[in-house]
């Protein structure tokens, strides 16, 4: 907590990954089937969680053993105290994460019976995070090893963040999820870029079919578009990744899916952590894999992230 918390970073070990991101108080309902335009259905029951895209990565990083610090903001209300406390107890320092007055981001999560989610997103204090914020966390960013971004904040905050992070030579893994719009100075420090089949085909203009059919040329042709790196995910399908030698098919793990909610996240975070311990981007996206299947057999996206012990045990 900015000028307020403790300070944990000293006590952590393992390689340095700071994000940069959001963090939502998560209302998640399971419905047996979406509801029509102008009907409404019975949610099976309601939980309230920690989450938003950049909290879950930073705890899947931090139980992959990642040292993680989180730059982003919360609110002067209850669930502010909540975000705070779900990062604290993974061992996440805090000290970057400014309370601001007014509500806490959050979103209401609608997870149908094959396991696959809905998602609407209300920004509250991650909208607060801007360019000011971002240039008095620069210590924070530049002592990091790898920078995690997503699309959930300002377009001028993650900007800020990548460019900071690139000039202090921090590796920028940016997962434009949801897709916003970045100057392309930005894309061109991303390695690698993340997105998941919709975001490829949003930013290609195609549609998902295309990308699906033909994720290898998606991933040629958003490279075009200046990322060193990149990585498009493809939910049970698994992986392309593009890096130095070309393009590479990493299949999923196959499991029984529970709850796809976070997997992208799950995958990302772990990846992160993986590519700050030196592997490179094809072996830490193999272990991103096993991670993310694992967290798919469990409920919840923060609630479903393994150790990094409990993702290798489960590939043995
Ligand atoms: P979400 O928005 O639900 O967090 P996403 O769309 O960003 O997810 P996905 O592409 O669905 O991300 O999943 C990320 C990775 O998680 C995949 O590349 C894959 O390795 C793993 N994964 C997702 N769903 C499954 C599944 N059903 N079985 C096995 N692995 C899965």
């Amino acid at each position: 907590m900015n000028a307020h918390g403790p300070r944990v970073s000293s006590q952590q070990a393992g390689p340095r990954v700071v994000v940069v991101g959001s963090t939502n108080v998560d209302y998640v309902t399971r419905v047996a089937r979406r509801p029509d335009v102008g009907e409404t259905v019975a949610g099976e029951d309601l939980t309230v969680l920690p989450g938003g895209k950049g909290a879950n990565q930073a705890v899947a990083a931090a139980r992959s053993g990642a040292a993680v610090t989180f730059v982003g903001a919360v609110g002067d209300d209850v669930h502010g105290t909540m975000l705070l406390e779900a990062l604290i107890r993974d061992g996440i320092d805090v000290t970057g994460v400014h309370r601001v007055p007014g509500a806490s981001g959050s979103a209401v999560i609608v997870v149908g019976p094959d396991g696959d989610n809905s998602i609407i997103i209300i920004a509250g204090a991650n909208a607060k995070v801007d360019d000011n914020l971002i240039m008095e966390e620069s210590a924070q960013i530049g002592g990091a090893s790898v920078c995690v971004l997503q699309g959930e904040l300002s377009s001028a905050a993650t900007t800020r963040a990548a460019l900071s992070a690139a000039a202090a030579g921090v590796r920028v893994v940016l997962n434009l999820a949801p897709v916003i719009e970045l100057p392309t100075e930005v894309l061109r420090v991303a390695d690698p870029l993340v997105v998941n089949g919709h975001e490829a085909a949003h930013l290609l203009g195609l549609s998902a079919a295309d990308v699906e059919r033909d994720p290898g040329a998606a991933a040629t042709r958003l490279h075009a578009r200046g990322p060193l790196s990149v990585v498009i995910t493809l939910g049970a399908e698994g992986s392309v990744v593009l890096d130095q030698d070309g393009v590479h098919s990493v299949p999923a793990r196959v499991v029984d899916a529970v709850d796809s909610t976070g997997a992208g996240d799950a995958f990302v975070g772990a990846l992160a952590e993986s590519l700050a311990g030196n592997q490179a981007l094809l072996s830490a996206s193999t272990y991103a894999t096993a991670y993310a299947a694992l967290a798919v057999t469990r409920r919840g996206a923060q609630a479903s992230y393994p150790t990094r012990f409990e993702a290798e045990e489960f590939v043995r």
